[in-house]
């Protein structure tokens, strides 16, 4: 079993495999770059490092992270999601100097980042892709010809995007000339490639995504799937487990092509595979080939820690399951608070938490690096908390994410909190019947009111008492 891990994150990613490695009695070791000093991660692991005053760089610097893992003795480095957790170049540098890297080879990163070569792979073994360009694209003409054979909408998309940037739908030749060069420049800012390529823009599907975890004795398994359709701008805000929306047969069907698609790449650790479904029709979109946001939702649905699978399989030892080990109960949905006002299109409100009081009571979970007095750094994801509830059936589980969402106390910055709670009140929510259009086809539910809990009318009215008094 690996002794100590060298955390390649930081936020509530980095806490979360923190508590794994102490429930294995394995030593956790933090970085940090100087904004992040006041960090839950580098108070609660057991060693820490800074990496110097860029918000960024230390991050994102494979040569670094692996030398000082290599320095601190540590066996391993765990990437998280984000940052270098896609890198080819770390699970390399890894391999080179005998650290294992938590989660699957720098070829297969390789090969699964680029997203035309997973289509490819997928295509290769049988596994049904959406229907689009077969490499990347090398000229508008060359996407116009392709978009009048396939029939629009079509979407333009980057080839190393990821985090729902660099796509664009595109609904006619005119759109296409003009988001064309758009999608290039963003994913030339955002990634560092301007290749994209062209899929069929499948109207209105569901994003059904599932877990899997694979050893290095080539056994494969699925923890069943994931329904992330509740999204905004093609990044997910309400994550739950399982859909809601699949037969059973849809299940068997889905989780068996991602075990056929992990195995065909000789796939090792933790990774999720991304389709679109749309009426009976599934197609391949992506693999991630890391943990995932959502993973707790499929941790609470069948009780297996996918963290601590994936210490495990880097140790070289076997999965602790065998497909038929692994059931599934209840429903569980993960909220995504995101330090953002949704009434201001979602700007960003970072700054001081003033007040953070977690929810809790049955059947709720908070993954989270914030606490009172903390103040959310401007130069990261303004995800902030990930609140997972899980109950029995649908029902209770909405009644539970209510009461959830309203135990929670969180001020000083604008949160997607109260926006969420719409959501679960609509009627199309509450009977399961949602794609990936909901969030852009109801604007309406933005028009709420933004509540002041009692506590913080007090404090306005003690303000203005005493600004009266002239105390
Ligand atoms: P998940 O697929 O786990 O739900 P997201 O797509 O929300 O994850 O991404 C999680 C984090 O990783 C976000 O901060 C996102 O911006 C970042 N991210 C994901 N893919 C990439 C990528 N290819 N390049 C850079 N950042 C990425
Ligand atoms: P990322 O790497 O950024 O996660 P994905 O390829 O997973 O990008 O796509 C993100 C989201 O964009 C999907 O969940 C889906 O809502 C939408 N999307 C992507 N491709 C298509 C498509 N061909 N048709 C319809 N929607 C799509
Ligand atoms: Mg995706």
């Amino acid at each position: 079993m690996l002794r100590k891990v060298l955390i390649a994150n930081r936020g509530e990613i980095a806490v979360r495999i923190v508590r794994a490695c102490a429930e294995m009695d394995i030593r956790s070791v933090a970085i940090y770059t100087e904004p992040d000093r006041y960090g839950l991660h580098v108070k609660r692991a057991d060693e820490s490092y800074s990496l110097g005053d860029d918000p960024l760089a230390g991050y994102l610097d494979p040569a670094r992270i692996v030398n000082l893992a290599v320095e601190t003795g540590c066996d391993a480095i765990h990437p998280g999601y984000g940052f270098l957790s896609e890198n080819p170049e770390i699970a390399r540098l890894c391999e080179q100097k005998g650290v294992a890297f938590i989660g699957p080879s720098s070829r297969i990163i390789h090969g699964m980042g680029d997203k035309t070569q997973a289509r490819d792979s997928m295509r290769a073994a049988g596994v049904p892709v959406t229907p689009g360009s077969d490499g990347n694209l090398e000229s508008l003409e060359e996407a116009l010809k392709l978009a009048n054979d396939i029939g629009y909408p079509v979407m333009v998309k980057a080839t190393s995007g990821g985090g729902g940037r660099g796509i664009r739908r595109c609904d006619t030749p005119q759109e296409l000339t003009s988001q064309y060069p758009r999608v290039i420049s963003e994913a030339t800012k955002a990634f560092g490639s301007a290749e994209v390529f062209m899929e069929k823009c499948i109207v209105n599907p569901r994003h059904i995504e599932v877990q899997i975890l694979a050893d290095s004795q080539g056994n494969a398994i699925h923890l069943f799937e994931r329904d992330c359709s509740i999204q905004r701008r093609n990044q997910k805000l309400i994550e739950i487990a399982p859909s809601p929306q699949l037969t059973p047969e849809q299940r068997q069907y889905i989780g068996g092509l991602a075990v056929k698609a992990a195995k065909a790449v000789g796939y090792e650790n933790a990774g999720t595979v991304e389709f679109l479904l749309s009426g009976n029709e599934v197609h391949f979109m992506e693999m991630n080939t890391r943990i995932q946001v959502e993973h707790t939702i499929t941790e609470a649905i069948t009780g297996v820690d996918v963290v601590r699978e994936q210490l495990r399989i880097a140790s070289g030892l076997p999965l602790s399951y065998r497909q038929e080990d692994i059931q599934y109960r209840g429903y569980a949905l993960q909220f995504r608070i995101n330090a953002e006002d949704p009434k201001n299109d979602f700007l960003p409100s970072f700054g001081r938490i003033t007040h953070y009081y977690a929810p809790g009571g049955p059947g709720v979970r908070v993954d989270t690096a914030i606490y009172t007095g903390y103040e959310i750094p401007p130069y990261y994801d303004s995800m902030c908390l990930k609140l997972v509830v899980w109950a029995l059936t649908w029902d209770e589980v909405i009644a539970r994410g209510k009461r959830a969402l309203d135990d929670m106390r969180l001020h000083g910055i604008k949160t997607t909190a109260q926006y969420y709670q719409q959501i679960l009140d609509h009627p199309d929510f509450r009977n399961a019947d949602f794609n990936t259009s909901f969030v852009p086809d109801h604007p309406e539910l933005l028009d709420y009111s933004a509540k002041r809990h009692p506590s913080q009318t007090a404090l306005a009215i003690a303000a203005t008492i005493a600004a009266h008094a002239g105390w």
